[in-house]
């Protein structure tokens, strides 16, 4: 394959048969409607077809591998070529997709944040399985009350239950990256938090967040007027830090900061 790879695009095709193989087992491919986000050269669109699958969508944004791939799998495949940050993934299909996908590094976690947001109660995925540079992944799956913890735990554990599949080394790519995976699978959550707006955690989380070390009297004044009522309403210690308050309590704390707004 003449093909030249794009750092700017996050290029880096798994090579591993084993992983390859491994990835498609995590979840049930027979008879469902597969979506795979950067199918680059195809790879891993390979193993998914072999366990015969209803339906394969793709999204990729490079416009050479998009002819390469048409050239390979023909109408085995449903190939939309685009950047996956632009397309509606509800839209996609009417059955509820199982979602493979090997991220360009640089946009992983703002696709997954994306996803996140924009579900609705009904989700337009039945599972998915993503990779993620190892760091990243070790910061959506941290428990709080440790230095990992923080506003991408809170937003990945708001809607989504998170299982860690496997940790995968430079070497089952080409071109190798430099830093080492890790494999995720989310299922949804079917009692999540209703909150308004999503934005509201995301800035309550911002403002905790960026000043981690402080204790949390710094932000509840920040972001609420009379901070003790609220605390005392929770039963929050106002010398503990961030880190030390569970996912929930942050959901908790947006929905009051939505109800004390109105
Ligand atoms: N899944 C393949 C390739 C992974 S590399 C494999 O495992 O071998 C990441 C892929 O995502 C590349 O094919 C790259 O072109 C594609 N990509 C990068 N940015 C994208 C974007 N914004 N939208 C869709 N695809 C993108």
């Amino acid at each position: 394959m003449f093909f030249k790879s794009k750092k700017s695009l996050g290029q880096n095709f798994l090579i591993d048969r084993n992983i390859l193989e491994l990835i498609v087992d995590t979840v049930k491919i027979t008879n469902k409607e597969i979506l795979e986000i950067g199918p680059g050269s195809g790879n891993l669109t390979s193993f998914i077809l072999k366990k015969n699958p209803k339906k394969v969508y793709t999204i990729e944004k490079d416009d050479e591998l998009a002819l390469l791939l048409q050239d390979k799998f023909n109408n085995e495949i449903t190939i939309i070529n685009e950047d996956v940050l632009k397309v509606s993934e509800e839209k996609i299909s009417n059955e509820k997709l199982t979602v493979f996908g090997n991220l360009p590094y640089n946009i992983s976690t703002e696709i997954l944040s994306k996803w996140i947001v924009n579900i609705d109660k009904d989700f337009w995925f039945e599972s998915l399985v993503l990779m993620f540079q190892k760091e990243v992944a070790d910061r959506i799956i941290a428990e709080s009350n440790t230095s990992k913890y923080g506003r991408l735990s809170i937003l990945s554990n708001w809607k989504l239950n998170i299982k860690k599949i496997v940790d995968i080394k430079p070497q089952s790519f080409s071109p190798r990256p430099k830093v080492d995976s890790t494999l995720l699978l989310f299922t949804p959550r079917e009692n999540f938090f209703e909150l308004k707006e999503a934005k509201n955690l995301e800035m309550i989380t911002r403002v905790f967040f960026s000043q981690r070390r402080k204790m949390l009297k710094k932000p509840f004044n920040q972001i609420f007027k009379d901070s003790k009522s609220v605390s005392k309403k929770f039963n929050i210690d106002l010398n503990l830090r961030p880190q030390n308050l569970e996912p929930e309590m942050y959901f908790k704390l947006v929905k009051e900061y939505e109800s004390l707004r109105n």
